[in-house]
């Protein structure tokens, strides 16, 4: 690895936690690793999810809650901004303070991130992110009704709205992002995956949706012309037989491996699949760019060549 890099890192749900006391304990954590690479001289610019977060928000201001506290409802869009503004807070002031305590002083800057998506991507036609509070088949079938919002049972537990998932297609802030990073900012964007807007004309329009943050941050490592797509999360490396007595921990991904496995049902799909589909897609869109999956902890190792699994376009 050159001297100074420029590093997209995606933090996963482990790096914030799920309520609002752990998530100021966690980002405390969650500093250090990213500051690491700071010190080591390389330029980052920080994505996160926002699962556990936006469905707290969603839940606190959807229909049931609203009425009995005379709160309006809060439409997704609008949850994801505001998913954006309490995990930036949280995290922001928990990278600036690890860099003054090593001496550094460095700008540290949370951006709303909007994220463009096609409105003609197939996944409007088929919602699959279920988000929000459980209903049963009978309230379901009111607010179905009402609001047009789809709504399918969840294995056994009640009725749930469930979103689309599209691809995303350009960052709307991007410039704002390059600028910032031009003049030494540490920048925390694409919250969640981004909140997905859809262009009219001179407008955004904010739609209830979900990008996948992996999907989001290597689109982002792309736009930005980074040489590392860093995908933080529970386990030190990707496993091909995960869970299974022959499991085995990969050290290094070529695509032709990582599409075989992805074939073979190695990489399951809402945790491991995205990350690897991720990998690819950053690793193919230029020679020379690397993306490594590894965990929270072991960030420092892996940029260092000694844990993690690196997907690479040999
Ligand atoms: P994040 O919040 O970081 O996105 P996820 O839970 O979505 O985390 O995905 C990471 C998880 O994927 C790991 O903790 C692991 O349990 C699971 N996983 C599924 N398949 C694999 C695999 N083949 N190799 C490694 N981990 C896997
Ligand atoms: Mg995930």
């Amino acid at each position: 690895m050159k001297l100074k890099d420029k590093i997209v890192v995606a933090l996963g749900g482990n790096a914030l936690g799920n309520s609002p006391e752990e998530q100021l304990e966690l980002v405390k954590h969650t500093a250090k690793p990213i500051v690491d690479l700071i010190e080591a001289g390389h330029e980052v610019i920080l994505a996160h999810g926002n699962g556990p977060q936006v469905g707290m928000i969603n839940l606190a201001m959807s229909t049931s809650a609203a009425s009995s506290a005379n709160t309006p409802e809060m439409p997704f869009p609008e949850c994801g901004a505001m998913s954006q503004g309490y995990i930036g807070f949280h995290l922001q002031n928990a990278i600036r303070e690890e860099l003054l305590s090593r001496g550094m002083e460095m700008p540290v800057a949370t951006v709303i991130t909007q994220v463009i998506v096609d409105k003609e991507d197939p996944a409007f036609k088929k919602p699959t992110k279920p988000i929000g509070a459980f209903y049963s088949e009978e309230e379901a079938k009111k607010i179905m009704a009402e609001k047009g919002h789809t709504m399918v049972e969840d294995s056994g537990r009640g009725w749930r709205r469930v979103v689309p998932s599209p691809q995303p297609i350009d960052v709307a802030e991007k410039e704002t992002v390059k600028a910032l990073v031009k003049h030494g900012h540490v920048v925390i964007t694409v919250g969640g995956g981004g909140i997905p807007v859809v262009a009219e004309g001179h407008r955004l329009i904010g739609i209830p949706a979900v990008i996948d943050k992996d999907f989001a941050s290597a689109k982002l490592a792309e736009i930005l012309d980074a040489d590392y797509l860093i995908i933080l999360t529970a386990v030190d490396k990707v496993a091909i037989n995960y869970g299974k007595p022959d499991v085995k921990w990969l050290s290094e991904l070529s695509l032709e491996e990582a599409f075989k496995y992805i074939e073979e049902g190695h990489f399951a799909p809402g945790s491991m699949l995205p990350k690897v589909q991720a990998a690819i897609k950053f690793a193919e869109s230029k020679k020379g760019r690397k993306a490594l999956i590894t965990s929270l902890e072991k960030a420092k190792e892996g940029i260092e060549g000694l844990t993690g699994t690196v997907i690479v376009d040999r």
